[in-house]
């Protein structure tokens, strides 16, 4: 049982610095150095080729695609773009790496020297960029038989290169220092705005589920008074933010236990286990591999034109930091108001909401109460519900012209949502109009009247206040498809109080 100090006993003692790589792969339609298709899935060694088997005699060549995406996230992260740059050999040996080195770049990255801001409750903390470059990914090895599903106690291990040889960017931050308390927080968001923005690049499509999207978390403690940093340990590819939170949080309370008892920290790789939280050793970093690094000799160098770096930066979109303060802004959303439609994955689908002609108020109305609600209780994200933004906007345009209330539009979306149709189809076919033929809305508001003696005399009598049940009466007697507001005026009328 691994010794924990408490959170903010250790913060009390200690300050934490911070660093982190994160594996992001490119969503090119091919790989890195080869014509392989790079689709998620698939049947085992199926996407495979000599280039990315590493078969003896075939030659890599560079993936354009990779190389734009890479300058276009450096741009986005303020970085600096190499003139020249070269790949390397990184020189290991594992079983999920067919020709036992890995294409990587090592001195000369393609990108380099940038930062990214992040805010945490209201405060901004600027992270330093260090360097992104460009690899190829490794292949995939399954343990069978063991009871963790890790080599330890397996039958056999099965390999899969489907992943080998998919393109890579490397993306390593300088030491976060002087975040106290914040680090787990300040962690996990710097890996929210890095996935937000490569997102928002169209360079991946960033899942940390599919591993598409990983980090490996460097923490190191120092006592506060002093100068010099600690041992650090990196636990590896940590794949939600929860997790990059977490990660942090626990090496904190550890590593302050270890400290504390005045040993010293492991250089270590370590494992992050979702179930409870913690970490564990992997492999030691004391003696350091030599990865015998060395220009890779089939690859000429990358040299990006300037004219060429210069109309990829013209060509960026939005960044979502901009992004942010202008929805705020235009939307008239507080901090809060906007933190939640974006935990709730809905900036994308209010907007293109209002692109279809509602409101900014009623596209958010609809998407974080009515279908946030679904999603929820189906376990399913917002985006993946059954209807679209243009649907959303015709139902509330059928509100606005007054031909659904928002009692019958709960219900059109109930039915678009059950397959029913378009909003329109399911209004025809389940009939949800409003009540809008004037001479049938008094007929039933005449009914109402009659059979609610006591309830119309007293609003006779000058208790306005009566009406409502009224109201609520003509409302039942119309299945709800009476225009409330409209009911209740000739309600007034008919009783003399208008
Ligand atoms: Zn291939």
């Amino acid at each position: 049982m691994t010794t924990l100090v408490p959170f903010d006993e250790a913060l009390a003692r200690y300050a934490p610095v911070l660093g982190i790589e994160t594996h992001i792969e490119l969503g090119t339609a091919s790989k890195m150095f080869c014509g392989c298709p790079t689709e998620f899935g698939g049947a085992p060694n199926t996407h495979v080729c000599p280039v990315c088997l590493g078969m003896p005699g075939s030659l890599p060549v560079v993936n354009e695609k990779a190389i734009e995406y890479a300058i276009r996230i450096g741009l986005a992260l303020n970085c600096s773009i190499a003139d020249w740059c070269r790949f390397a050999r990184k020189n290991y040996f594992y079983p999920d790496m067919p020709k036992d080195f890995q294409i990587s770049q090592y001195d000369e990255p393609i990108c380099f020297d940038g930062y990214l801001d992040v805010e945490v409750e209201g405060e901004t903390y600027r992270i330093g960029i260090e360097r992104a470059h460009l690899e190829e990914d490794t292949g995939k090895s399954t343990h069978v038989g063991g009871a963790t599903g890790r080599i330890h106690g397996a039958s056999h291990s099965l390999v899969d290169y489907n992943r080998a040889g998919i393109p890579l960017i490397e993306i390593v931050t300088k030491p976060i220092e002087a975040t106290g308390e914040m680090a787990p927080l300040v962690a996990r968001a710097y890996a929210t705005e890095l996935r937000e923005l490569v997102r928002a690049l169209g360079a991946s499509d960033v899942r940390m589920e599919e591993g598409s999207m990983r980090c490996d978390v460097n923490v190191s403690l120092m006592p506060k008074d002093a100068s010099e940093w600690g041992t650090r340990t990196e636990t590896k590819n940590v794949n939600s933010l929860r997790s990059v939170e977490r990660s942090v949080r626990h090496e904190i309370e550890r590593q302050a236990a270890v400290l504390d008892a005045g040993q010293a920290v492991l250089q270590e790789t370590r494992h992050f286990h979702e179930n409870t939280g913690t970490t564990s050793p992997g492999r030691s970093k004391s003696d350091a591999q030599d990865y015998r690094y060395f220009p890779e000799p089939d690859l000429v160098p990358v040299a990006p034109a300037r004219a060429w770096v210069e109309e990829i930066r013209a060509a960026l979109p939005e960044l979502p930091a901009a992004r942010r303060v202008r929805v705020k802004a235009a939307w008239s959303l507080s901090d809060e108001e906007l933190r939640d439609v974006i935990n709730a994955g809905a900036l994308d689908l209010i907007e293109e909401t209002i692109t279809a002609g509602a409101s900014p108020a009623a596209a958010r109305k609809w998407w974080m109460n009515e279908l946030s609600r679904t999603a929820t209780a189906q376990g399913v994200e917002l985006s993946a519900l059954p209807v679209t933004a243009g649907q959303v906007a015709r139902i509330q345009a059928l509100v606005d012209a007054g031909e659904l209330n928002d009692k019958l539009a709960r219900k059109v979306f109930e039915g678009v949502l059950a397959g029913e149709g378009t909003p329109d189809e399911v209004v025809a076919a389940r009939g949800l109009k409003v009540v809008s033929d004037e001479g049938e809305l008094v007929a039933i508001v005449d009914k109402v009247i009659a059979d609610n003696a006591d309830a119309a005399q007293k609003v006779r009598d000058g208790k306005v206040a009566a009406a409502g049940a009224l109201v609520g009466a003509v409302m039942k007697a119309s299945r709800g498809q009476a225009d409330a507001a409209r009911a209740r005026e000739i309600i007034l009328e008919r009783l003399g109080q208008s």
